[in-house]
């Protein structure tokens, strides 16, 4: 393997600021990346007690992944309007340009943007839409939209977000995919939803093997015809799988510290990024929903060179398998990568 031989001449230059390199950032939800500061100024402005729900640093807090559950909703449930998430866009995407972020995909769910009705859906667009283009002309970030489904919301819900992906479907809304509990239901009961979407002209991607084991990947290839998986690091569980992955140009939207934050592995030291990696599969990184795992992507990165001795050649690498992954049209594709270039050598 040429790393470890770059390992074994320890010609490795590690002494570089991972904050200067400018990301691609694929695997994000919209209100998962809430700061905890704009979600308790936006309860105080309504007067709504959110309960424990923070530290005593302000931080988001929680004891295990159920817990992570009630406060991620806790929180959450104070975004309302279309102009709360105007106000959200724009924070999130401060955090992300902040972090050398060029281009973000983020996870929009119709569901908690006004119920899944078409026309309550398109006028909450409008209003993310206004603040992204705003942040692309103020910190030139550049975002797009991935329409997701819930999955334990169940297959009609998710036939209803479809529809609102079908009818928003463009150059801005250019993915479709699902989340939520990957106990709950098969990826088949989905595919209606996911032929609706694909025939939208959307680009598919499905959160798996993350509590699900390889076989949950498998199906989600296979059921719902997905070209990237949100997660899927337990494919590593199945080397058969693993090499499909790598043969087939499957990209996974890897977020380490997600992982690590709700114990799938126990720490970054076992996560499987660089084992995938290595047998020649498609791995990006991504923050999943930073403020409540305490991360960032400057704080993924730095994890990932310290741990894995990742230079700035293997960072190059992974933006580029990002933006090759990416879901946006080709002339914002070729925009990015010249910028992509221009990152400090
Ligand atoms: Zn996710």
């Amino acid at each position: 393997m040429r790393d470890r031989e770059r390992d074994r001449d320890s010609d490795l230059d590690l002494e570089f600021d991972v904050a200067e390199l400018r990301k691609v950032e694929l695997h994000l939800h919209h209100e998962g990346a809430a700061p905890p500061e704009f979600i308790r100024r936006i309860a105080q402005e309504k007067r709504i007690d959110l309960g424990k729900v923070f530290d005593a640093r302000g931080n988001y807090a929680y004891t295990d992944f159920v817990d992570f559950l009630r406060v991620y909703e806790a929180a959450t449930e104070v975004l309302k309007t279309p102009e709360d998430y105007a106000r959200l866009t724009t924070a999130v995407l401060e955090q992300s340009a902040e972090n050398g972020v060029i281009y973000s995909e983020t996870f929009l769910s119709p569901d908690f943007c006004g119920g899944s009705d078409v026309g309550a859906w398109k006028e909450y667009l409008h209003a993310i839409r206004e603040a992204a283009d705003a942040a692309e002309r103020n910190m030139g970030i550049v975002l797009r939209g991935v329409i997701t489904c819930i999955r334990h919301f169940g297959p009609d819900k998710a036939r209803a977000t479809a529809a609102c992906a079908a009818e928003t479907a463009g150059d801005w809304i250019v993915g479709f995919g699902i989340a939520g509990d990957e106990a709950k239901g098969k990826p088949k009961d989905f595919s209606y939803a996911f032929d609706m979407a694909r025939e939208a002209g959307l680009h598919l991607t499905a959160h798996a093997g993350e509590w699900g084991g390889p076989q949950s990947v498998r199906d989600a290839i296979n059921d719902l015809g997905v070209s990237r998986i949100g997660h899927g690091v337990r494919a590593i569980e199945d080397l058969a799988l693993v090499d499909q992955l790598a043969e087939s140009g499957v990209v996974l939207e890897v977020c380490p510290g997600s992982n690590v934050a709700l114990r799938v592995y126990p720490d970054i030291a076992r996560h499987p990024i660089q084992m995938l990696r290595e047998r020649g599969v498609k791995v990006t990184v991504s923050t999943d929903d930073p403020p409540f795992f305490h991360t960032t992507m400057n704080r993924e990165y730095e994890a990932l060179r310290t741990t894995f001795s990742w230079d700035r050649e293997v960072f190059a690498e992974i933006a580029r398998n990002s933006l090759d992954a990416a879901f946006c049209d080709a002339d914002t594709k070729a925009k990015l990568a010249k910028r992509l270039e221009e990152t400090p050598a």
